[in-house]
């Protein structure tokens, strides 16, 4: 939206038919939302669309971006969709195209064909279909604990299954440790998985058992294939977010390649530059955050999760 008020003209492209991304099927409350505390992720949703439906931007929903070329002005973009094949001209884009579970590829391939397995959150079979049943969950990030937590106050039973140690916020670790239903398995190797009629049977080296479900919650992985689209002259770079040593992670820092002053077509339009003209321009800020992990995918996400749990001592500089 500060698009809106800078007076550019705002086109968005959705792929879907609706508003809301992720969050416009999370039915769990947001505990962090400031001044919203409680609201789930569909009423955050619907807020948020009936605002934006009252602004003056151009949505294509059911379009997709085949194409991505230069242009005189900046870029000239390929659609098709619902509304046939179309052109546009930019002067800038902004990829916010989020996130989609993640999972191994045999994961995915087992899903596939095993009604009883669950790739990610947000399923309206986890909301209301699973109830007095096993449930083995993989992964030991904050998406798997919250499931087994809101599991288990179903009347489930719960065995959380992670490869290393468990990644999640403390206060999860220490409910869940405090449910008799959960069982919390750090350092479990990825048991082999059999898909039956009613139940999916996993097996590890110690033995085999059956559970009625199995969830997947291995976090998230950026939806970056519009990008192949690109012609390869400007297809962006994809880079992981930065960590310096000690679990600091530098925000607000540009990467080396971005150094030079700034050139963007945003940055260049007139009313941009009556704003914030280059001599007033502020120097980049650095700001740190302590953070537990050495990478994550979702930085601003896990970032301000973890803020308040790692207020430790950070390493004076960054390399
Ligand atoms: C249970 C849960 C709780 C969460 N809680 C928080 C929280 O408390 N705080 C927080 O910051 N985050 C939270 N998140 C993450 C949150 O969902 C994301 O931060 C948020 O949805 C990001 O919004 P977005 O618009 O960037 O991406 P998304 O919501 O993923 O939206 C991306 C949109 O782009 C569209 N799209 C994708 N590819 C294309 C394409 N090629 N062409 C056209 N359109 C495309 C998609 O259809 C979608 O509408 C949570 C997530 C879950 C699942």
């Amino acid at each position: 939206m500060p698009a809106c008020s800078f007076g550019l003209q705002p086109v968005v492209i959705e792929r879907g038919d609706h508003l809301g991304g992720a969050q416009r099927s999370n039915f769990h409350p947001n505990l962090w939302m400031l001044g919203y505390p409680e609201e789930t992720g569909e009423q955050m949703t619907q807020r948020l669309a009936a605002h934006y439906r009252e602004l003056p931007v151009t949505t294509h929903y059911r379009a997709e971006v085949t194409r991505v070329a230069p242009a005189a002005r900046g870029f000239l973009l390929t659609l098709s969709g619902a509304e046939g094949i179309r052109a546009l001209e930019a002067d800038a884009i902004v990829l916010a195209t989020g996130t989609r579970p993640r999972a191994t590829a045999a994961l995915e391939q087992f899903a596939a064909t095993c009604p009883r397995a669950i790739i990610g959150p947000l399923s309206n079979t986890i909301r209301d279909g699973i109830r007095d049943t096993d449930v083995l969950i993989l992964g030991g990030g904050d998406n798997a604990l919250d499931h087994a937590l809101f599991l288990a106050e179903r009347g489930n039973r719960a065995v959380v299954c992670t490869r290393a140690a468990f990644s999640a916020r403390r206060p999860f670790i220490a409910a869940c440790q405090a449910r008799g239903e959960i069982d919390l398995r750090a350092h479990c190797p990825l048991p082999g998985l059999t898909c039956g009629d009613a139940r999916v049977m996993a097996c590890w080296p110690e033995g085999e058992r059956a559970f009625d479900w199995l969830l997947v919650m291995y976090g998230y992985l950026p939806n970056t294939d519009v990008l192949d689209g690109f012609d390869p002259a400007i297809r962006p770079a994809l880079h992981r977010q930065r960590l310096s040593a000690g679990g600091c992670l530098a925000t607000q820092q540009r990467p080396r390649h971005l150094r030079r002053p700034a050139t963007s077509p945003i940055h260049r339009s007139r009313r941009w530059r009556r704003r914030w003209p280059r001599a007033s321009l502020p120097p980049a800020r650095r700001s740190e955050i302590c953070v537990r992990h050495k990478s994550f995918t979702q930085p601003s996400y896990h970032a301000m999760h973890r803020s308040r749990s790692v207020r430790r001592a950070c390493p004076p500089a960054f390399s």
